[in-house]
């Protein structure tokens, strides 16, 4: 009988990841068949990768650039904590619309 290597654990939908591949923080979006759906914390881009290649991220990947910055994280942290994902998801998209017009 052969050792069983650990089992990669699949992130969840609206976690932070690094993709030890594109070497880029990502968020998942979705999984599908093992693989992970990622898009950048800025923007629109997404990508996809295979749970092996990322590693969770330390909890403050997101920039405070302003109090709305803050606010959205804070909203968002909250809505990943009572299982809200749609709602975590809308406003990561928030965050990603705020940066583009505020921070860029
Ligand atoms: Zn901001």
């Amino acid at each position: 009988m052969t050792m069983p290597s650990p089992p990669h654990r699949t992130p969840a939908v609206g976690e932070l990841v690094h993709d030890a591949r594109r070497d880029r923080i990502g968020e998942v979006t979705a999984t599908d068949n093992g693989r992970l759906h990622l898009r950048a914390l800025a923007g629109a881009e997404a990508w996809e990768a295979l749970p092996c290649d990322v590693q969770p991220t330390t909890p403050t990947p997101w920039p405070f650039r302003c109090e709305r910055c803050q606010e959205i994280r804070w909203q968002r942290s909250a809505a990943l904590q009572s299982g809200d994902l749609r709602l975590a998801v809308a406003l990561t998209e928030a965050m990603g619309v705020h940066l583009r017009h505020e921070h860029t």
